[in-house]
């Protein structure tokens, strides 16, 4: 018995794959989560996809793993900036309810999301807002040995004190120094500056406040991933995981304050991994036109969480990938031609771990025709494309008696957790139902097609062509009627 291929992995500390060897008997963890202030949105999904997979390959090479992944309840501001209003803030004044019951409904949505796409369960949700003493701790810690300066809007750490500042973003110190994204900010040495304590403003009296050696205020956005990790994971572990997006500015500042802080001059977190963009019309799907759509849309529109499930898995997690109801439907449907053949199959043997697979294959070479590639395919940096084409190929092939398939179809499913042991062919029939869509997306629907309506009286064609594209992407289709526009789900 062995743990087959080893696993290598794109570590962005170095851009290159690297073969993974955990630094202790149980792999540490730690996944950037939600910003809870809105419903997540399909972009928002593939972080957490990819790491479910991650775990995954993890449990299937015999290495256990401790997974935390926090809930940003506090700190996060508007444009990911230091001075702007926070998130939740902005959210509780919009919709007329406290930050508390914000945070309570997006953060159980958001968890909905995660069930219904069958990614497994972290073992920690942290809340940032109940990490504030220790985050303030931390940063007096930074303070005491140098690394800060206080401003009237806040403390900041001073990245020029941090000699590797930028290495994960291989970032040109000078450059970011000059960067583009950062807002002004009076009296800031550095624009890659950032706050760890973010002050209140005279007169204007936050809604989620603490006092702090340094005044009333609200903690920086990147202390919490620091110090919730260091708290739950240890002072070092081994992968943090996130959106790409973060590899520019969120994770450079983490790993600055928390290798200050740590002091011992080794690295703090050995892997960086990074999941690519879903892109909406090959647009960064946050600057998307329209309402950006979520899983409850596409569920409304008979597709099956499933289903993008399985069109995520369908590209590599570290490719961008083009999002559109076409290519989900595609998915849907060779969802459905999975589940018809595997229903014949089941009961699926329970395997979770190469070892499992290889106990119940014993010396069945046409078994191992399968086996082997898909061990290879998923320590090659989680290869899951090559995985679904072996469990496709593996169901047509004459070679394989239907145990041999129904071991394939459970090594498949533990790595790409499609639940092909127990979906039923009726549950993935494409079915839309408008009215499962909430009022709100109807109204919002409405208000895009009245001002489709507009743009095309006013001969704004561009306008007109952006909103077919945000419908499209809802799966709305507009038919023309002498009687105006009329919309159903398609
Ligand atoms: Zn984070």
């Amino acid at each position: 018995m062995t743990n087959g291929q080893q696993l290598r992995l794109y570590n962005s500390l170095g851009r290159r794959l690297e073969d993974f060897t955990p630094s202790a008997s149980t792999v540490g963890l730690y996944s950037c989560g939600p910003t809870v202030y809105s419903f997540p949105h399909l972009g928002n999904m593939r972080p957490y996809v990819f790491a479910d997979t991650l775990r995954r390959a993890l449990t299937w090479k015999g290495i256990p793993s401790r997974q935390v992944l926090n809930i940003t309840d506090v700190g996060h501001a508007v444009a990911d900036s230091d001075t702007g209003e926070d998130k939740l803030e902005v959210a509780a004044a919009r919709e007329l309810r406290s930050v508390e019951e914000i945070a309570a409904r997006y953060t159980e949505a958001f968890f909905e999301d995660m069930a219904a796409l069958n990614v497994q369960p972290a073992d920690e949700y942290p809340r940032a807002s109940a990490y504030v003493p220790q985050m303030i701790d931390f940063a007096v810690q930074l303070e005491s040995l140098g690394y800060t300066y206080l401003l009237p809007s806040g403390l900041y750490f001073d990245t020029s004190k941090s000699p590797g500042y930028g290495t994960l973003a291989l970032m040109d110190i000078a450059g970011q120094r000059e960067g583009i994204r950062v807002e002004h900010v009076e009296g800031r040495r550095h624009k890659s500056d950032f706050a760890l304590w973010r002050s209140e403003e005279p007169g204007k009296r936050r809604v989620m406040r603490w006092d702090s050696p340094w005044g009333w205020g609200a903690p920086g956005w990147h202390l919490e991933c620091s110090v919730m990790s260091m708290g739950l994971l240890g002072a070092h572990f081994d992968i943090h995981t996130g959106g790409v997006d973060h590899r520019q500015l969120h994770h450079v500042n983490e790993i600055a304050q928390s290798e200050a802080y740590l002091g011992d001059g080794q690295p703090w977190v050995r892997y960086w991994l990074h999941n690519e963009w879903l892109l909406i019309d090959s647009a960064k799907i946050a600057k998307s036109a329209g309402p950006v759509p979520r899983l409850a849309d596409l569920v409304a529109a008979g597709q099956h969480p499933m289903a993008f499930r399985l069109f995520l898995l369908g590209g590599h997690y570290r490719s961008q990938l083009d999002f559109t109801p076409a290519a989900v439907g595609a998915a849907q449907a060779t969802l459905r031609r999975l589940i018809a053949r595997v229903e014949a199959l089941r009961p699926l043997p329970v395997v979770e771990t190469l070892a499992d697979a290889e106990a119940l294959a014993g010396d069945n070479p046409a078994v191992k025709a399968y086996l082997d590639p898909i061990d290879a395919a998923i320590s090659a940096d989680l290869a899951t494309p090559k995985i679904l084409a072996s469990l496709q190929e593996s169901l047509r092939d004459p070679a394989l008696t239907d145990s041999g398939q129904r071991l394939v179809a459970a090594v498949a499913d533990a790595l790409l957790g499609l639940r092909l042991g127990s979906l039923e062919l009726r549950e993935v029939e494409h079915r839309a139902s408008v009215a499962s869509l909430s009022a709100d997306r109807v109204a919002q629907i409405e208000q895009l097609i009245a001002e489709r309506t507009q743009a095309r009286g006013e001969k704004n064609w561009a306008r007109a062509d952006e909103i077919r594209a945000a419908l499209d992407a809802l799966n709305v289709q507009v038919t023309d009627t002498p009687n105006g526009p009329v919309w159903e789900l398609r």
